[in-house]
């Protein structure tokens, strides 16, 4: 089985302006160096995006977006399609996000047609998918995460869901300092594996990243790394200071 390489992604949200976008990634680059056994992705607000393409990609570094819409163009006031994000750097964008499920009323229908919007323009999706403390009390994570995802994934070829990247982040743990501890997060990653396997195959379902998103900080960080089903992780608070990002990045590396 190939080794799947660790995906550290941060998630800026409505955080830096551009000027503050390029000197975080001269620092992080500066104090990190190129990384060979595995790859860093930032996703700053649209507005820092060209503007940190070069730095990032001189080291290896990949760009990622928010938030997309599925059309090519047209009279979408607002909104930014795959193909002017490839056109900006862009390598990767994030799909369903809890805070654009939850806030701004973003479907499963949506979704879908984001991660195929996205693979058609040449980005590849980290599709995020989590359950709400409420769901998660009453016994139901599994089955919301499975519906999650099967409604996004759904139209694939094999070809395109052996390039997807999942973010498992439970609603209850974004942003609010409450983590899921290693085991919890590795029964859900192992149960999208699983699943990924049955809608797709074995072989597919090992090739994807899954990476875990929800409070990780310097000291979680290596703890969660350590789990099987575990590649990486979706960082939100602690992806905001260099110093705490780059613990995050160098996380300790162990074979699994
Ligand atoms: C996120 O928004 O994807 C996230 C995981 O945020 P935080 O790390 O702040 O919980």
């Amino acid at each position: 089985m190939e080794k799947r390489k660790a995906l550290i992604a941060a998630n800026w949200k409505m955080h830096k302006t551009l000027d503050e976008s390029v000197a975080f990634t001269e620092a992080l680059q500066r104090e990190t160096g190129a990384l060979e056994d595995r790859e860093v992705v930032i996703a700053p607000p649209f507005t820092a995006l060209i503007g940190v393409r070069h730095i990032m990609h001189q080291k290896g570094f990949k760009l990622a977006a928010q938030n997309c819409h599925w059309e090519e163009k047209g009279a979408f006031t607002g909104e930014v399609s795959t193909g002017m994000l490839k056109d900006a750097g862009c390598d990767y964008v994030l799909i369903g996000h809890s805070e654009r499920r939850h806030i701004f009323g973003e479907t499963d229908e949506a979704i879908e047609k984001k991660v195929g919007a996205a693979f058609k323009n040449g980005l590849l999706p980290i599709l995020c998918v989590g359950e709400v403390l409420e769901d998660r009390k009453a016994g139901r994570t599994i089955e919301v995460i499975g519906a999650q995802l099967e409604k996004a994934v759904k139209g694939l070829s094999r070809n395109l869901a052996e390039q997807l990247v999942i973010a498992y982040e439970p609603v209850w743990a974004i942003g609010t300092g409450l983590t899921a501890t290693p085991q919890q997060a590795q029964e859900v990653h192992a149960f999208i594996r699983d699943r990924y396997g049955s809608l797709h195959d074995k072989v597919v379902a090992n090739a994807i990243r899954i990476v875990y998103g929800g409070s990780v900080k310097p000291d979680n960080v290596d703890a969660l790394m350590a789990e099987l089903d575990i590649d990486g992780m979706l960082v939100g608070g602690a992806s905001l200071e260099v110093a705490s990002f780059k613990r995050i990045v160098q996380f300790k590396f162990m074979e699994k």
